[in-house]
């Protein structure tokens, strides 16, 4: 299929890179041009605009890094919609807001291109490997339609309902995941503190209820030397903000906590590590560095 991708940051390039391996021809756009040479390299086109991939193409995706770029890049000036054909599909892989994707989804509609929110887990070992998990809005014969091309990005296809549907979802699976992450920032660093060790927390945790994929992930992040930015805290706050706007008519103790988290370690300039390296705060608070031996 002739397919374009539009934004090849950490995500968007494993993601176009296995399309690439499936055979598709592949248009790429992505303003920090050098994000795009991996992939020319593979045979991608590279593009001068999201108007100029979408040309003739039968899907769009994007990967995008927050509701305004997402905005920009499909009804800007340059954007998907001032050059896409009828008929094609355009897939969001980012993640934003419910009603922005609502939003895009009725603007593509008016111009006979069909629209599927399709945010996704698995960092970026789930989109090399082609194991993400896809939360799909849309219609049931648009996702069959898209679904040979979206096999090979995912073996985890979920319909999560109408048009933001997979966004309201994504939101709930994001808000989770960081006041998990936060969790286990404090509990471990206290615990270490206090002398116990932190190879038999883990062990003993992940045997008990205490146990979570996050706990299972912490070892290839932040119990790391490196401590390599898969997922930044610039893009984990976006996606809390995003949903305590969403559920601001609720009381949510923790959700708030978790934003003033991550709040406090942008404002130390942290913003571009991890998401896992929120946890940095509580190290600085019992002045110890959490690493596995
Ligand atoms: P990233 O910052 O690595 O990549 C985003 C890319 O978009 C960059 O290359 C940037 O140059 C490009 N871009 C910015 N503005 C653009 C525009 N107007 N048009 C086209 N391209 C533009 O971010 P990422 O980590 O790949 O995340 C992308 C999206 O996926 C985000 O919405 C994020 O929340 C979501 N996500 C990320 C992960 C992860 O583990 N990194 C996991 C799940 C979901």
């Amino acid at each position: 299929m002739k397919i374009a991708f539009i934004g090849v940051g950490r995500m968007g390039s494993r993601m176009a890179s296995r399309l690439l391996e499936a055979g598709h021809e592949l248009n790429v756009y992505d303003p920090y041009a050098p994000a795009m040479d991996g992939l020319k390299q593979q045979g991608a086109a590279a593009a001068g605009s999201p108007a100029e991939a979408a040309e003739g193409a039968e899907i769009i995706m994007l990967s995008l890094p927050s509701p305004a770029t997402f905005t920009d890049a499909v009804v800007g000036e340059t954007g998907v919609l001032t050059k896409v054909s009828p008929g094609a599909i355009v897939i969001d892989f980012s993640t934003v807001d419910p009603a922005t994707t609502k939003d895009i989804a009725a603007q593509c509609a008016r111009k006979n291109v069909y629209f599927l929110d399709s945010p996704v887990s698995g960092g970026v070992a789930g989109a090399a490997s082609g194991n993400l998990v896809l939360m799909i809005g849309g219609s049931e014969e648009v996702i069959e339609r898209a679904r040979p091309v979206l096999s090979v990005l995912s073996s985890r296809i979920v319909h999560c309902g109408d048009t933001g549907a997979g966004q309201l979802t994504k939101l709930s699976h994001n808000l989770l995941t960081a006041i998990n992450t936060v969790a286990l920032g404090e509990v471990l660093s206290v615990s270490v503190k206090a002398g116990a060790d932190l190879n038999v927390l883990c062990e003993v945790f992940s045997a008990g209820l205490a146990g979570s994929k996050m706990l299972d992930y912490l070892p290839k992040t932040l119990f790391t030397a490196e401590r390599p930015a898969n997922f930044a805290i610039d893009l984990m706050h976006k996606d809390i903000s995003l949903c305590l706007k969403e559920f601001s008519n609720y009381s949510m103790p923790l959700g708030q906590l978790v934003m003033q988290t991550y709040n406090a370690a942008r404002q130390k300039g942290l913003g571009g590590k991890d998401s896992t390296s929120v946890n940095e705060l509580y190290e600085e608070l019992v002045n110890l560095r959490l690493a596995q031996n």
